[in-house]
C-alpha cells in the first residue's frame, strides 16, 4: 500500500529484488561487494538501478557519495527523476531523506570535466581549460598536420577526421597504434611513423593551448585515479559506483572504474551483451564478460529473464533475430504482455513512400490516444530520415530528432561560441582563428600572425591593440578591438557577457549568411539557453557535452511542453521505450549498413542494432522497407536509385512472426458497374441449380 515506506522493494520480482538489495546493510558504514546484472533488452536493468540507488539512500548512504554513471544526460535526468520519486515515498516521515539530491549523476565525459576543473591545478592542468568537440578537435588536427607538412606530402596521407578517428580508437581501446591500424584501418599502416609524430604533436598543441578533446576528459581523469595521491581522496569521495549500459563501455572508462575501486567494494554495472552496438568507438563487449572475474571474491551476477516491456509477438520477433546471431546470447526472454498484434513488415515502393505511410499511421494512432511523444521513428544513420522530416514539416507535425546535426553544429552557433570560447581562453587556437576570420579582410596568414603574439603574452589585449592587421580590415578591427575591451579581463556579468558579443556579431551575420534572420532567431534561442546557467563556463561546458537536438521548429530547440514525435537513430536510441515504433529503410545497405559490410564482426554489430530497434516497441511494431531507396554514390556517378532486399536478419524462414502487408496496398479492380438485369437472371439460375 501506499502507507509502506518499502513498497517500492515489493514491485520488483525475486531476481530484481537480490540484485536491489544485495549488500546493502543498515547505516552508512556498509559497502557492498561488486555486483553486475546481465540481462536482455527490457528487463529491468534500468530500473533496478534507479531502486538500487533509492535503497542505497533510503538506507542511510549520502548520495552526495553516489557516482551513477548513464550513457547520455537525458538518461542520467531520468534515472535523478525515477530515484527522486522513489526516495520521495520512502521519506514520508523521515525529512532527513527529503531534498537528498544525486549530485553525481551523468556521463562519462561530463563527470570528467567536473571532476577536472575541480582537481585541475593538482595535476597541472589550468582550471580554465576548454573543451574541443568532435569538429574543434578534426580542425586542430588539421592543423597541426599542416605544421609537420604532413598534409601536403604527395602521398596519401589520411584525411583529418581519419587522423582523428584512428587516435581515438587508440586512446580508448588502450591498444599501441600499431595495432589499431592493423585491425581497424590497414590502409594507414605504412604512416605509422608519422602518425605518431603528428599525435605527439597535437598532445602538445592541446596542452600549449589549455584545451581538451572529449578523450581527454576521460585520459586525464583515469591518469588522475591512477595517481597514488589522488586515487585514494577521488575514490573515497564516491563509496558507491554505479554504471548502465556497461556493455557499451570502452577499456579507457572500465579502467577509470577500476581504479576508483580497485577492490570493487561498492561498484555495480548493468548491461545486455546482446545490445553492444559501440563497438565501432572502441567499446568491448568484454568489459561486461570480464567484469565478475576483476575481482576476489568474483563479484556477484544476478540475470533477469521476464521482459516487462514488450507485447509476447514483438518479444518473438527480437528474439528471432537475435536468436540467429553467430555469436551465442543465452538470455531467454520472456513477457507475459499477451497481444493478437504481430509486428508487421511494410512493404513500399520507394522513401517518399515511406514517409507518407508512417504520416498517416502516426496520426491514425494519435487518434485512438497514443500520444505523438508515445511514438518514435527510427533509423541506421542520421541522414535516412530526410524524407520523413520533409513529410513532418510539411504536414506541420512537430517532432523532435536525436542523434542527428545538433544544433549547435550550425555554422553562426559555432562563431558565437568560439568567441566566447576565446574569451574564456585565450590559447584556444581553433576558437581564435575561427573568430578572427569573421572580420573581412582578415584570413589565415593574419589570424595567424595574431594568435602567435597572443600566445606568448600575458595581456592579450594589449597583443591585440599592437597587432598588425591589412588595411582593408581596418574598420572591423577597431569594432573588434571594442569588443575585446569591454569584456577581456573584465567582470562582466554572465547572460549579459552574451549579449554584447552577439550584439558584435550580428553585424558579420548579415554580411556571412545570406538567411541571416533565420540564423538570428537560433541566436535568439542561444540567448535564451544561456540564461539558464550560472555562468559562461558551465555554459560552454554543458553544451559542448551535450548540445541540445534538433528539432522541427526552426530554432532548434525542443519544444518542452508540446506533443511532438521522437526522430532517432537506433544508437541513441538506446536505453528507452516507446508504445509505436517504427523502424525505416529495412533494407541491406542501411541495416546492415553499406558501410560496415566489411567484417563479420561488424555485421554482428549491425543485427544487435536491429535488435535494439526491436526492442524499443512496447505495443506497436511496424518496420519499413523500401523497394528502393536514394543513396548517395561517393564514387563520381551521381546520386541514384538503388533497388533493395529486405535486411539479412529477417530472412524468409522468420516470416511467420511478422504480419506482412505492402502499402499502397494492391489498387482494387475497378469498381464494375451493375450488371445487366438478363445477366443478373442467368446469373441467379446458375446458382439456383445447386439449391
Ligand atoms: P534496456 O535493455 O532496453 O535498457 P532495461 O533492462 O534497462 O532495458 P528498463 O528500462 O529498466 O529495462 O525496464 C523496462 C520497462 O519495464 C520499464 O517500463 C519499467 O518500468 C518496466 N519494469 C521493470 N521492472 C518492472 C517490474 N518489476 N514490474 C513492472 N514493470 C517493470
Ligand atoms: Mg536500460
Amino acid at each position: 500500500s501506499d502507507a509502506d515506506p518499502h513498497a517500492y522493494l515489493t514491485r520488483l520480482n525475486p531476481e530484481q529484488r537480490a540484485a536491489v538489495e544485495h549488500g546493502v546493510g543498515v547505516g552508512a558504514g556498509a559497502v557492498p561487494g561488486p555486483l553486475l546484472v546481465i540481462a536482455g533488452a527490457g528487463s529491468g536493468k534500468t530500473n533496478v538501478l534507479a531502486h538500487r540507488v533509492a535503497h542505497l539512500v533510503a538506507r542511510g548512504a549520502d548520495p552526495g557519495h553516489i557516482l551513477l554513471l548513464t550513457f547520455s544526460r537525458r538518461a542520467a535526468d531520468e534515472m535523478a527523476r525515477r530515484v527522486e520519486r522513489i526516495v520521495r515515498q520512502v521519506a514520508a516521515g523521515r525529512p532527513q531523506l527529503a531534498g537528498a539530491e544525486l549530485a553525481w549523476a551523468g556521463t562519462f565525459h561530463s563527470i570528467g570535466a567536473r571532476l577536472l576543473r575541480e582537481y585541475a591545478p593538482r595535476i597541472g592542468l589550468d582550471p580554465a581549460f576548454t573543451i574541443h568537440d568532435r569538429e574543434d578537435s578534426a580542425d586542430l588536427m588539421n592543423l597541426v598536420r599542416h605544421e609537420l607538412g604532413l598534409a601536403d606530402t604527395g602521398k596519401r596521407f589520411p584525411r583529418k577526421q581519419t587522423c582523428l578517428a584512428i587516435y581515438s580508437a587508440a586512446v580508448n581501446t588502450l591498444a599501441p597504434l600499431a595495432d589499431v591500424l592493423a585491425q581497424r584501418y590497414p590502409w594507414c599502416a605504412d604512416f605509422e611513423d608519422e602518425l605518431k609524430r603528428l599525435f605527439r604533436a597535437y598532445v602538445e598543441a592541446k596542452q600549449a593551448q589549455h584545451v581538451l578533446d572529449y578523450d581527454d576528459l576521460l585520459l586525464y581523469w583515469s591518469h588522475m585515479v591512477e595517481a597514488p595521491a589522488l586515487a585514494a581522496e577521488i575514490g573515497a569521495r564516491f563509496r558507491h559506483v554505479l554504471v548502465d549500459e556497461y556493455q557499451d563501455t570502452n577499456a579507457l572508462q572500465a579502467s577509470i572504474v577500476r581504479a576508483l575501486k580497485p577492490d570493487g567494494a561498492g561498484v555495480t554495472v548493468v548491461g545486455d551483451d546482446a545490445q553492444s552496438i559501440y563497438a565501432f568507438r572502441g567499446a568491448t563487449v568484454r568489459n561486461i564478460l570480464d567484469f565478475p572475474g576483476q575481482f576476489a571474491p568474483p563479484a556477484r551476477i544476478v540475470t533477469l529473464e521476464r521482459n516487462y516491456r514488450s507485447t509476447q509477438p514483438i518479444l518473438a520477433a527480437a528474439n528471432g533475430v537475435i536468436a540467429r546471431a553467430t555469436e551465442g546470447y543465452v538470455k531467454a526472454l520472456w513477457s507475459e504482455r499477451e497481444s493478437a498484434e504481430r509486428p508487421q513488415l511494410v512493404s513500399v515502393r520507394d522513401e517518399a513512400d515511406q514517409a507518407a505511410f508512417v504520416v498517416e499511421q502516426v496520426l491514425a494512432r494519435r487518434e485512438t490516444g497514443i500520444a505523438l511523444k508515445q511514438q518514435a521513428v527510427l533509423f541506421r544513420a542520421a541522414h535516412h530520415s530526410a524524407a520523413m522530416e520533409i513529410e513532418l514539416v510539411r504536414r506541420n507535425i512537430p517532432f523532435v530528432k536525436f542523434g542527428g546535426l545538433k544544433f549547435l553544429e550550425a555554422a553562426h552557433v559555432k562563431d558565437v561560441l568560439a568567441v566566447l570560447r576565446w574569451i574564456e581562453n585565450p590559447r584556444d587556437r581553433v576558437a581564435g582563428f575561427r573568430m578572427l576570420q569573421l572580420m573581412s579582410g582578415v584570413g589565415p596568414k593574419t589570424a595567424a600572425q595574431v594568435l602567435d603574439q597572443v600566445a606568448s603574452v600575458q595581456d592579450v589585449a594589449m597583443a591585440l591593440r599592437e597587432a598588425r592587421v591589412p588595411a582593408a580590415a581596418a574598420p572591423a578591427w577597431q569594432d573588434f578591438l571594442a569588443l575585446v575591451e569591454a569584456l577581456h579581463g573584465r567582470e562582466v556579468p554572465w547572460p549579459a557577457e552574451f549579449e554584447t558579443i552577439a550584439g558584435w556579431y550580428g553585424a558579420h551575420l548579415e554580411r556571412l549568411y545570406e538567411d541571416a534572420a533565420v540564423r538570428e532567431g537560433d541566436l535568439a534561442q542561444l540567448a535564451q539557453i544561456a540564461r539558464t546557467y550560472p555562468s559562461r563556463q558551465r555554459f560552454l561546458t554543458e553544451l559542448t557535452l551535450d548540445p541540445p537536438d534538433a528539432t522541427s521548429d526552426e530554432a532548434g530547440v525542443p519544444l518542452r511542453d508540446e506533443d511532438y514525435l521522437i526522430l532517432s537513430t537506433i544508437h541513441s536510441a538506446k536505453g528507452q521505450e516507446w508504445k509505436a515504433v517504427t523502424l525505416l529503410n529495412a533494407v541491406d545497405g542501411c541495416i546492415p549498413s553499406d558501410l560496415a559490410t566489411g567484417t563479420p564482426q561488424e555485421i554482428e554489430e549491425e543485427r544487435r542494432l536491429l535488435y535494439v530497434a526491436m526492442t524499443r516497441a512496447k505495443d506497436h511494431l511496424q518496420i519499413v522497407v523500401p523497394q528502393r531507396f536514394y543513396v548517395t554514390q561517393q564514387t563520381g556517378y551521381g546520386d541514384r536509385h538503388v533497388y533493395a532486399g529486405r535486411t539479412r536478419f529477417i530472412p524468409p524462414g522468420m516470416a511467420a512472426l511478422f504480419d506482412s502487408r505492402a502499402w499502397p496496398e494492391a489498387p482494387a479492380a475497378p469498381a464494375a458497374s451493375p450488371p445487366p438485369p438478363e445477366v443478373v437472371e442467368v446469373l441467379s439460375k446458375m446458382k439456383a441449380m445447386w439449391n
